[in-house]
């Protein structure tokens, strides 16, 4: 089973793919990780898209649909996760075209709605656990007083995405509304669209999605 997670940054589409990936034995495929992975190992392309990053522009389509066809030609395990990607009607082309390719297929597109005033204090609070990536909120989920990642058990080092600020917050809303939301209507015409409410409890998130995933 291949699913593309759609929402604004913030929505929770990376908590709703770990617990995807823990439950279903999928493989996450987050764009926005593997270039920061790139960014951070300090590799060509890395240093390349480092600036446009933490401006919260987007990429050009060529670097991540690089990065995708790559990751498709490895392991499927329980099926892919696209996290993050498709952003532009021209990686959602390609994304159909690669799939297609490999004898694969798209089972659903999962559109998390939320609203952009939730979105603000979600990610202005982000912190994520450096050993796992469990995200964490200064307000409703505070870092151990120990710095003990109360998921992974490690004495982690807590980050926070340099990209997470106000500035470039509103950046990357504008280029969602810009280019990334034309995808609701591209998937809906489609008939792969299922809207999901981000913004309950991420286990009741969590059961809504897996209502789409077994139907
Ligand atoms: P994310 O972790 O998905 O919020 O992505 C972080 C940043 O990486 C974005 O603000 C973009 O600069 C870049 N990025 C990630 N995925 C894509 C994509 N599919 N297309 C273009 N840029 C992307």
């Amino acid at each position: 089973m291949n699913i593309i997670l759609l929402g604004p940054p913030g929505a929770g589409k990376g908590t709703q793919a770990r617990f995807l990936v823990e439950g279903r034995n999928m493989i996450q495929l987050s764009t926005g990780d593997m270039l920061r992975e790139a960014k951070t190992s300090g590799t060509e392309m890395g240093l390349r898209v480092a600036a446009i990053m933490d401006r919260g522009e987007l990429v050009t389509d060529e670097i991540v649909i690089g990065l995708i066809r790559e990751k498709l030609e490895g392991d499927k395990q329980g099926g892919f996760i696209f996290d993050g990607f498709p952003r532009t009607l021209k990686q959602a082309d390609a994304l159909a075209a690669l799939l297609a390719a490999t004898g694969e297929r798209l089972d659903a597109v999962i559109e998390m709605q939320v609203d952009d005033a939730a979105l603000v204090s979600r990610i202005t609070a982000r912190s994520t656990c450096g050993h796992c990536g469990e995200v964490y909120n200064d307000v409703t989920k505070p870092i151990p007083a120990d710095h003990i990642c109360t998921s992974c058990g490690v004495k982690a080092d807590f980050k926070r995405r340099a990209d997470d600020n106000e500035d470039s917050l509103k950046t990357r809303l504008m280029e969602y509304y810009k280019k990334t939301s034309p995808l609701i209507g591209y998937y809906y015409a489609k008939g792969q669209l299922h809207g999901v409410d981000g913004l309950g409890e991420m286990s009741a998130v969590e059961a809504d999605i897996a209502k789409v995933l077994d139907r």
